[in-house]
């Protein structure tokens, strides 16, 4: 069905924002439409009852919470929807608030190597900007070209170099915050160190725009490494592709990128285009190396690594062109997924010593139920993404790839792990939530949430079940 959004819910709520915002609010339901869904897969429908506001600056947004909590109005913080769990889409009832054009760097300080940047500036502008001063913001999502920053700080994005450089939470020093009723908060501090008061800042990280909508963000930047170079291991036996992994994290020297792909992944990436990878191998190994001044030599004893744990043939780059071209199958990972078909996209992550057993885990799983699970992801950190693919026309194939879904969780939770690495719950997950962390602990994290969102407007349904 195609939904007509409202200009705004409630019909005295639709004069009052509009006459604070005029055209912020999204009147053309073709273009509001265009803001009701994210990247989630597979995608939700849309609801009919929304409002979208592009909000242009702080005020806007503290003009938009004032009035959703005078009336109730349940509201869903938004970047760029690169969402892959159902954190950023339209509910019905609710507006929209998309950020994207608080974008910019406000400050960018060497000395105290720090950025101070709007919530709607993209991921890559922001490492651009950095490298503009020869400095470095880490987290890289391989979203990075679109996604945002505020999104990034509420999803505690992670990405390809997370097992060198960590993930968002770790680059994130203050925040500005607008909570529900239109109060602003500062978090943090912009000094190297400072530990007054609770870790606020910590808990808004990943909050997944439960709390309140991040209208700025302080960033530390490092200097910058060397441009990577790559190594690609090819293995005809999965236990050996994970001592690979095992060997490489252990390194002194330790990779900024380690990305396994299963023999699933490599024919789907293959199909797609052709990547250079053997049709029949087991698995591959992506590895790079940046440390200033040792690239070359890191990258040389990585390759000797992943020969040491067996790999059948290792390739390696001699320059940034050839570097970029190894990892490019890699990179058209989730878009040769997306090309098989109807798929739900996972994100469960392991310690990294019981790797092997969650990808045959799943390879059983899909054999059972009768699936295609290609796997691949960020193995460095034991954080991989499983993509079901299904007919998503057949309704019996949907009822055995949500059975795959859940028993995946169910098998990462087993191994130790989590259901989700770097994704969040959004509303995909809410539903294992309380399995995961235990009853009590989802309750005392209701509490916490009534402390900044006392009405529940925050994106109801996210993280936690409406
Ligand atoms: C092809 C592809 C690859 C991806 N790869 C990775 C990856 O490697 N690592 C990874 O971690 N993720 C990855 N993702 C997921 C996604 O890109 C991240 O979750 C990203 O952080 C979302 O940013 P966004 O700007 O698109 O936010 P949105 O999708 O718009 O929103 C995401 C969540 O953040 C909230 N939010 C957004 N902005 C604000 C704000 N200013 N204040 C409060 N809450 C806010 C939303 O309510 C929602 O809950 C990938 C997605 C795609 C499509």
């Amino acid at each position: 069905m195609v939904s007509t959004p409202h200009v705004v819910p409630g019909p005295d709520g639709a004069a009052v924002l509009r006459e604070r915002l005029g055209d912020r609010v999204v009147s053309d339901a073709d273009v509001a439409r265009s803001y009701a869904t994210d990247a989630t897969a597979p995608p939700r429908p849309a609801p009919d009852d929304f409002t979208v506001v592009r909000a242009r600056d702080e005020g806007d947004v503290v003009a938009v919470l004032e009035h959703a909590q005078a009336t109730g109005t349940p509201v869903v913080p938004q970047g760029a929807r690169t969402s892959r769990a159902a954190g950023a889409g339209a509910l019905d009832g609710a507006i929209v608030l998309n950020v994207e054009a608080l974008g910019g760097v406000r400050d960018l300080d060497p000395l105290e190597g720090l950025a101070v940047v709007g919530p709607g500036l993209v991921n890559a502008d922001l490492k651009a900007a950095a490298a503009a001063a020869g400095l470095f913001y880490g987290p890289d999502p391989a979203s990075w070209r679109t996604c945002t920053i505020g999104g990034n700080v509420a999803t505690n994005a992670g990405g390809l170099c997370c097992v060198k450089y960590g993930v968002t939470a770790d680059w994130v020093t203050a925040l500005r915050v607008v909570l529900p009723g239109g109060e602003v908060m500062r978090t943090g501090h912009r000094t190297a160190k400072g530990v007054a008061g609770y870790d606020l800042t910590g808990l808004l990280v990943g909050s997944e725009g439960t709390l309140g909508v991040v209208t700025e963000v302080v960033v530390r930047l490092r200097p910058a490494p060397d441009p990577a170079l790559t190594a690609l291991g090819v293995f005809d036996s999965l236990d050996a592709a994970v001592a690979g992994v095992a060997a490489l994290r252990a390194d002194r020297h330790r990779p900024c990128l380690l990305e396994l792909m299963d023999r699933t992944s490599v024919r789907a990436v293959q199909a797609f285009g052709d990547h250079g990878f053997p049709d029949d191998a087991e698995a591959v190994l992506l590895v790079q190396a940046d440390r200033p001044g040792h690239v070359a030599q890191d990258v040389a004893r990585y390759a000797e690594l992943l020969s040491a744990a067996g790999a059948t043939d290792v390739a390696v780059a001699d320059d940034e062109q050839e570097s970029q071209a190894l990892l490019e199958g890699r990179r058209v990972m989730s878009t040769a997924f997306e090309a098989m078909g109807g798929r739900i996209a996972e994100d469960v992550c392991v310690p990294v010593g019981r790797l092997a057993d969650l990808v045959r885990g799943i390879q059983a799983v899909a054999t059972d139920e009768q699936v295609l699970v290609p796997v691949g992801g960020h193995a460095g950190d034991g954080n991989l993404h499983p993509s079901i693919v299904y007919d998503p026309t057949d309704p019996d194939a949907v009822r055995r790839a949500m059975r795959a879904f859940d028993r995946i969780v169910r098998l990462a939770w087993s191994l130790g792990g989590t259901m989700t690495g770097e994704h969040g719950v959004g509303a995909l997950k809410a539903p294992w939530l309380e399995e995961e962390l235990g009853r009590a602990e989802v309750a005392r994290q209701r509490r916490l949430k009534a402390v900044f969102d006392p009405g529940g407007i925050m994106n109801p349904g996210v993280v936690f079940e409406a």
